[in-house]
């Protein structure tokens, strides 16, 4: 009889499912709306360019080997890393007061954090400070932070159904009815799923409410440059809650802007309060990533440090990036276009309001399932499409699927 008798079966995850379905499925004209990975105009992953260049020069550095990285990561990649997110004159890294760590991916550096905050934020182990993710929210948000012992999550109103646009009244009303010293995980800029992210007067109030009510914040960075295509525009959100003097952290995740989906290149940064309270969290943020992956792969650290500290890899990179993003912007004006033609009833702005890699299409339970069974056109259950997945050969179907869907 074995000792794992008892194991339950996992539900699978989700995205994951979707892409197995996709995978399985013979039908030749299938599309893939799920998972959140860039792809050409050919359906194909991307290499970007200048990852491409820089892979060759670590392959021909003699110098490089496979030692063991400090625990906290390759030095030169925290701190090019702390520097995107907050941007090159920013005074609190001035000040001593910014740390970094390298983890495993965007996820990575959300478990360090949550892990660290469940440990010592307000009083040590305090695992019952509730945690706030937005309605709705990427899946993993609510699991990851459950998982570091979090046993109050709840959520936050973010997306209101109606107006297919940000629910900002709801959004502020629960910053002032939660409990103070609550934890708050915001999306930097181009929310998954949604693709609606506050205004910047919107952000302002976000922040004077939070700072009023002694709120923590917690950004997740996983999309910096697919917004609006200029990394610096869309740090705003974060580098206004640093200049407002919040203590805070900052998950950012490499996979989509540098296409190093697989490498799991990852950074959490710490603003703190001071220089000597910063050389402690990193301390303790030692102890926790050596218990947990005692010390992170090296190869994609390398390849983001060795391009963002060159200024013409740099300025290759930023051109990159503007190339995925502007590819998205194409595909949203061209399904919204497209959708109009055929009449499809109901408003399509929102798709070209709506920013970043994702897309909430309003369409309910039922219309994705059409679209699933009837189409072959893969999309998550809460109607978010991957613009990505769209291409100059595919739309037209995909169009004429929503239409179907939607007036069948
Ligand atoms: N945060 C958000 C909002 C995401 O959408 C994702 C990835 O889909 C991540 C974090 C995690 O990114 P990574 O793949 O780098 O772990």
């Amino acid at each position: 009889m074995s000792v794992f008798r008892e194991v339950p079966q996992a539900a699978p995850v989700a995205v994951f499912k979707l892409s197995q379905d996709f995978n399985n499925d013979q039908f030749p004209k299938k599309v893939n709306l799920g998972v959140g990975a860039y792809r050409t105009d050919e359906g194909q992953p991307w290499v970007l360019p200048v990852v491409k260049k820089v892979e060759k020069i670590v392959v021909h550095d003699d110098r490089l080997n496979h030692e063991y990285l400090p625990i906290l990561g390759l030095p030169e990649f925290r701190s090019s890393a702390s520097k995107i997110a907050l941007g090159d004159d920013s005074p609190a890294i001035q000040e001593n007061r910014v740390g970094a760590v390298q983890c495993l991916g965007g996820t990575g550096a959300l478990k360090m954090g949550a892990e660290f905050l469940r440990r010592f934020y307000n009083g040590n182990n305090n695992t019952k400070t509730p945690v706030y993710v937005s309605a709705p929210t990427w899946e993993n948000h609510n699991a990851v932070f459950a998982n570091a012992g979090f046993e109050d999550i709840r959520s936050y109103k973010y997306w209101d159904a109606e107006k297919r646009g940000l629910d900002f009244a709801g959004f502020l009303g629960d910053l002032e009815s939660c409990p103070e010293h609550s934890i708050f995980v915001l999306h930097a800029c181009a929310h998954n799923p949604t693709g609606t992210d506050p205004t910047h007067e919107q952000w302002k109030q976000i922040a004077d409410t939070m700072m009023r009510r002694n709120l923590f914040v917690f950004f997740d960075s996983a999309y910096q440059g697919f917004a609006s295509g200029s990394l610096d525009k869309d740090a705003w959100a974060v580098r206004y809650f640093v200049s407002m003097d919040f203590e805070m952290l900052c998950a950012q995740s490499f996979s989509k802007n540098f296409g190093l989906y697989n490498e799991r290149v990852g950074n959490l940064t710490i603003v703190a309060r001071d220089a000597d309270n910063l050389k402690r969290i990193l301390s303790q943020m030692e102890m926790i990533v050596r218990t947990t992956w005692s010390n992170p792969p090296s190869q994609g650290a390398r390849i983001v440090a060795i391009t963002l500290n060159s200024p013409e890899l740099f300025s290759e990179w930023k051109d990159n990036v503007k190339t995925m993003a502007d590819r998205v912007l194409l595909m949203r004006a061209q399904l919204k276009a497209k959708l109009q033609a055929l009449g499809t009833p109901g408003t399509w702005d929102h798709i070209t309001e709506q920013i970043g890699m994702f897309s909430f299409t309003g369409l309910n339970p039922k219309q994705v399932e059409y679209m699933v069974k009837e189409r072959h056109v893969y999309l998550m259950a809460s109607g978010r499409i991957n613009m990505c997945g769209l291409t100059t050969k595919n739309i037209d179907y995909v169009a004429e699927s929503i239409h179907e869907a939607v007036t069948k």
